[in-house]
């Protein structure tokens, strides 16, 4: 499995110099339905857990806001998947499972070896392990983080737990394979000084440059010079599930991101996506789907291949300390 982001339109930072030290590499992970084992990196795969080590339980409240929603075990929601697959499913009732009480088994969300790609931040681990409890908090999953050295475990968890209900069906990632491809990318356009937001809006230095500027007819925002909106969604930021890059912004403007210990501004780690592109970025769906599209379950987000969605559509970015990886991580929605 391969994917391949078309090249970029043209060299962004060849136009605007001041660009060019803010390059960043993202690798984009381009996660889609296999399935991986506990020596692959995955999202929603097995993970290579040490037999002996307990397996993270939630124990913050849960509260059931729509107690006649009902709600389902993981594997209930497996075998509607799979139903649904098949076209067998017509529409889901019955009771469902209990509300859980006490504390939750979390689920895996994410493995990554770093043979496979490079894992920002400061630990020497070569793997990090990303969970999370499947109920709301906030408007977000809560999430846990391992680092590990993969070659110290001998002995692997065989039947990890699992929460006896998930408040959301969208809280289990379908088990992905991962085919990682880094690119590079350049801040959102709220993140530049305001004399280069000015000059990126400025149709002159873009004919100047002979650069064709391609609008999009979605726009969502009117008040945008079409050459902004070009950067912001075509040249900046790629979409999808990815590790390191630039932070995302789109709920809000940018906000700081300080490590909760020790005040050090957090760096990106690992983006949760909702979709892997959508109707403002198209242009980063890979080559290869072009003209071979990955099939996706019916009543899947566009390009939904991981059965995730947050926040109504949101990404959750974690950012981590960049001097110890003991400090916590940064959950951030946008
Ligand atoms: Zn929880
Ligand atoms: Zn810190």
């Amino acid at each position: 499995m391969r994917f391949t982001t078309p090249p970029r339109p043209f060299d962004v930072a060849g136009v605007f110099p001041q660009l060019a030290p803010l390059a960043r590499t993202a690798t984009r992970l381009h996660p889609r339905p296999g399935s991986p084992t506990v020596h692959d990196s995955s999202v929603g795969g097995p993970l290579l857990w040490p037999a002996d080590e307990p397996w993270p339980h939630c124990d913050e409240p849960h509260v059931r806001l729509m107690p006649d929603s009902p709600v389902f075990s993981p594997e209930d929601e497996r075998q509607w998947r799979r139903a649904l697959a098949t076209g067998e499913a017509g529409t889901r009732n019955g009771p469902g499972r209990p509300w859980p009480e006490g504390p939750i088994a979390m689920l895996p969300v994410a493995q990554l070896y770093a043979r496979d790609l490079p894992l920002p931040g400061p630990s020497s681990a070569d793997l990090l392990q990303v969970l999370w409890c499947p109920f709301d908090h906030g408007s977000q999953p809560k999430t846990a983080l391992r680092w590990r050295f993969s070659a110290e475990i001998s002995h692997v968890l065989q039947s990890p737990p699992e929460p006896s209900a998930i408040q959301h069906s969208f809280y289990l990632p379908e088990p992905c394979l991962l085919a990682p491809e880094q690119v590079v990318e350049y801040p959102h356009p709220l993140e530049l000084s305001d004399q280069l937001q000015q000059q990126l809006a400025d149709p002159g230095p873009w004919e100047a440059a002979g650069v064709v500027v391609h609008e999009h007819s979605d726009d969502d925002d009117e008040d945008e010079s079409a050459s902004y909106d070009f950067y912001r969604h075509t040249l900046s930021i790629s979409p999808g599930w990815k590790v390191g890059g630039w932070t995302r912004w789109g709920l809000t403007d940018p906000q700081p991101r300080f490590c909760p210990v020790c005040a050090t501004e957090a760096i990106p780690l690992l983006t949760i996506a909702s979709t892997e592109w959508n109707a403002g970025s198209e242009s980063w769906m890979p080559q290869e789907e072009r003209s071979t599209p990955t099939p996706l379950l019916p009543r899947s987000n566009p390009a939904g291949f991981t059965q995730v969605t947050l926040a109504h559509g949101y990404d959750l970015q974690l950012h981590i300390c960049p001097l110890s990886p003991d400090h916590p991580q940064i959950e951030l929605i946008q």
